[in-house]
């Protein structure tokens, strides 16, 4: 099967990732091309008028075309809503009162404890086709709310019936270790043990239910001790390990990140410069996260430190019911542009070439180039510059999943 997209106005040739520094905004660009796509790969890119024949094709109609997105990291599915935290915390209340009187992370694991694989996949389905309009092919699920071992296979095995009842390709992480559940008070340790035994970690990975292991690496959740625990059993298991790491405090996670050689350290808002030699040295994907700082009004992550550094950067939605309820891989690119001062061309490389390298995607996914899977988004918007001076404006006519177009705007 042949598919030949026509009359596009700029072709983003984004190369294959991990981009570092000052090359995510080096990408070439094509004025009037032509994409043919064969057997749901993309097989040739160049000016219009050069471009060979095929057997179907598909207008661009002068509008812009770019990756799929992919969102390495969102905690896809849960269940409930807290909706009443975050109306308390724009009211003044902090997040830490809102968790001493029984809030928080613990709240979504009764709820998803409480709900069956099921529901989970019913509550959660909607969201992934919401997510597809918005542009994003591939994304990244954690489990993380069950915080017991047979809730945590519940919510993975949730996640693989979602992959097969929609197009985006999900990627699932084992979020072993998330929050302390309120039985467990007092000791840590124990529950480490629990989330990591061998048996556990290897029913997961023969059921080939997660490819990666993730811990919340930070004060007030697990140190750098029991995170190294963690992940460094999952390895032995075969998961590969990624990190939240220094979101609320300098404890070291994202140096872990670097000695583990993690393919990801997310959130880094309180990096300091050893947490990025580190990242540096291992190759580990900065993964930012701006639309939890603005949902939660806190300072962002020093995006442009890392840039300097060299760093690949990626950027996710961290899509989730406590600190951040945006779905839409977009409205977080133009947080990046407006707030983190990050350039469109930036941006688009954080959420192609380098978001498929935090999930280690990057030989088949997140660039425009022979061989790569046919993940597209055609944009009705002649280029980048005039779709991210709209914020909010939904922008997307067509999203194609290896090569066949899964969702047309009306
Ligand atoms: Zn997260």
């Amino acid at each position: 099967m042949e598919l030949l997209i026509k009359h596009i106005r700029t072709l983003v040739l984004m190369p294959p990732g991990p981009i570092g520094g000052r090359h995510m905004r080096e990408v070439p660009i094509v004025q009037d091309a032509a994409v043919l796509i064969r057997e749901g790969r993309i097989a040739w890119t160049g000016p219009a008028d050069q471009a060979p024949q095929a057997q179907a094709a598909l207008s661009a109609e002068d509008g812009c075309v770019i990756p799929g997105l992919i969102d390495p990291h969102t905690h896809i599915p849960f269940a409930g809503n807290r909706a009443n935290e975050f109306v308390r915390r724009l009211a003044g209340e902090s997040y830490l009162s809102i968790m001493q009187k029984g809030g928080g992370i613990r709240v979504t694991a009764e709820a998803v404890r409480k709900a069956t694989l099921e529901q989970l996949v019913e509550e959660n389905l909607p969201r992934l086709r919401r997510m597809l309009s918005y542009g994003t092919t591939t994304l990244e699920c954690k489990s993380g709310y069950g915080l017991l071992p047979e809730h945590e296979l519940k919510q993975l095995r949730a996640i693989r019936r979602l992959a097969e009842l929609q197009p985006i390709e999900l990627i699932p992480t084992y979020l072993a270790a998330h929050a302390l559940p309120e039985e467990f008070e007092g000791r840590a340790d124990e529950f480490i043990e629990m989330m990591s035994n061998p048996e556990l970690l290897q029913t997961i990975r023969q059921e080939n239910l997660a490819l990666f292991c993730d811990v919340f690496c930070d004060r007030g959740a697990f140190s750098v001790e029991q995170a190294r625990r963690v992940l460094n059993r999952a390895a032995a298991a075969g998961l590969r390990p990624r990190l939240h790491a220094d979101q609320l405090a300098r404890i070291g996670a994202s140096v872990l990140a670097g000695e583990i050689g993690a393919v990801s350290a997310d959130h880094l808002e309180q990096i300091d410069d050893a947490g990025l030699e580190a990242l540096k040295r291992a190759g580990t994907v900065a993964v930012v996260l701006p639309g939890t700082s603005f949902f939660l009004g806190i300072a962002h992550c020093p995006v442009r430190r890392l840039l300097d550094a060299g760093l690949s950067v990626a950027l996710a939605t961290d899509f989730n019911p406590g600190s951040c309820m945006i779905e839409s891989l977009p409205l977080v690119m133009n947080i990046a542009c407006c707030q983190l001062r990050m350039l469109p061309l930036e941006v688009l490389t954080a959420c192609t070439a380098n978001a498929a390298a935090a999930l280690s995607l990057h030989d088949r996914l997140g660039a425009i180039a022979p061989g790569f899977q046919a993940d597209l988004v055609v944009l009705d918007c002649p280029d980048l510059d005039e779709w991210f001076y709209t914020p909010g404006r939904p922008r997307v006519r067509y999203v194609l999943k290896r090569g066949q177009v899964v969702y047309r705007s009306q």
